[in-house]
Formats: structure tokens, sequence, C-alpha cells
């Protein structure tokens, strides 16, 4: 069998459920549980973002927005491989629906609450940072960014009772004078997506990662990580999924300002 080399070593997950009125964004428990073992049979360790060690062969899951499906159906499937992963929460939102996202309005579903989150930390889990309110930081002011960065961040150690090292901001969206203020913050660390096109100098850390989607056969999966050639592949889609995510919102900042 050909071996290609690894590329990508984080994945990006948001819900994991059998709903899949919910869209693109989930996966469902069987998709994930298949996923998960072709991991371990990969040879792949679990490991969250602040205890990542590049000299393993470790992975990266990742979960954002912190839905309570990852309680109901992602932990138990990591529990059984062995595996921890990072959950983004959004704090403003911990314990209630996801009315900040606009596109599901009739379809709202539940964030975690912060007891779970709490349980997840004590099976090893990571709880990064997410932002506040999930909005588009970098058209906020500097204040409001630093609000954002700043209590959030807080507010997660307060309650969780572990350090927040890790920021990972909504919609992908971030250019140099966000990642100074999350520099200032406290962060050292930021989660961000492919396509990377050439990353700036930044005192911290950056963790590319790839998306799951509901139609990713396991070809696909597999190209997220190594450098095969269906590759380019996994990478056009992300970009393709990043432009979409960015086309929405301006169609509703659109649709907002005409109203
Ligand atoms: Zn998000």
């Amino acid at each position: 069998m050909l071996s290609f080399p690894v590329y990508n070593r984080g994945l990006v997950y948001h819900k994991v459920s059998e709903k899949l009125e919910l869209g693109l964004t989930t996966t469902t428990p069987t998709q994930f549980k298949t996923q998960m073992l072709a991991l371990k049979r990969l040879g792949f360790m679990f490991s969250t973002i602040d205890k990542n060690n590049p000299e393993m062969h470790q992975i990266m899951i990742t979960f954002d927005d912190g839905y309570s499906s990852i309680m109901d159906y992602a932990a138990p499937i990591l529990d059984e491989v062995g595996g921890v992963a990072t959950v983004f929460a959004i704090t403003d939102y911990i314990g209630k629906k996801n009315s900040w996202d606009y596109f599901t309005k009739d379809k709202q579903v539940d964030h975690m609450s912060w007891g779970h989150l709490r349980q997840l930390k004590n099976l090893g889990w990571e709880i990064g940072s997410h932002g506040r309110s999930h909005k588009r930081m970098i058209n906020l002011s500097i204040k409001s960014i630093q609000d954002e960065l700043e209590s959030s961040k807080k507010e997660i150690e307060d309650k969780v009772g572990a350090e927040v090292s890790t920021f990972c901001p909504p919609f992908n969206a971030w250019n140099s004078e966000l990642l100074l203020l999350i520099e200032e913050a406290g962060y050292n660390k930021v989660a961000i997506s492919y396509p990377l096109n050439g990353l700036p100098n930044w005192a911290g850390e950056f963790i590319p990662r790839q998306g799951v989607y509901l139609h990713d056969s396991m070809p696909l999966f597999l190209a997220k990580l190594f450098a095969n050639p269906l590759a380019p592949i996994a990478v056009l889609q992300q970009q393709i999924i990043n432009l979409v995510g960015n086309g929405k919102i301006l169609e509703n900042w659109l649709k907002h300002s005409r109203a």
C-alpha cells in the first residue's frame, strides 16, 4: 500500500447528531465512529491542542461552537477509542440555544452547559474560547474585541477551572491586528482553517485544521490528513465552505441593512 506523509493533524467538527436536517456541518454518530476507528487503526493517538506534542503521531479533534450533541454522541465514541478533544465554547451561549446562528432560526439546537464543559475537562478535554458572541471579530471595535477575548477566557477559567490558552476566531475571520490582540489577552495558540495561504509572523502557534462534513467519503476524510492525490480537493472543499460561510454573512448583512 502506498503511504503518504501527514500534512495536517487538526480536524474540525461542529455537530455530531442523527438530525441531518441541521446541514452540512453535521456528522452522524456512525460516520464519526467510523472516522475515529480509522484514525486509531492508522496508529494515531488523540490529543488536545494545549497538550499536543508535534513529535508524536497525534491527531487533534476539535469541536467548534460547543453543541450539546458533542456531549451526547461524540464524547462517548472518543472515550471508546481512548481519545480526548478540544471544544471551542461561545461563552454567552453556554446552556442556551444557538440563536446567534441566523441560518437555523427554526431549527435551533442546544449548546452544552457549564456542567457539561466541566465533565469534559475532567475527562482530559481542553475547553478553548470561541469568543463571547460568535461575531465576526475583525469587524468589531478594538474595545469589543478585547472584551470578547478577555471576558470569555476569564469566564471559562473561573467556571471550568482550567487555563484557556487556545482561541478559535468565529467564521475563521482573522488578521494580523486580531492576532496581536489575541496574544495580548493571554492566549498562545490560535485554531484556524485551511487553506493557509502563507501565515504571518506571530508570537503564538497556529493550529491549522480541516473541517469534516456530512458528505465526506472515507477517501476524502483521509485526504484531510494525508498528502495523497485527493488532498488538494479536500483543501479546495474547505475553501469553498469558508467562502459560503462568509457569503452568508454578507447576504444577511445586506438583508438587515435594507430592512
Ligand atoms: Zn463557530
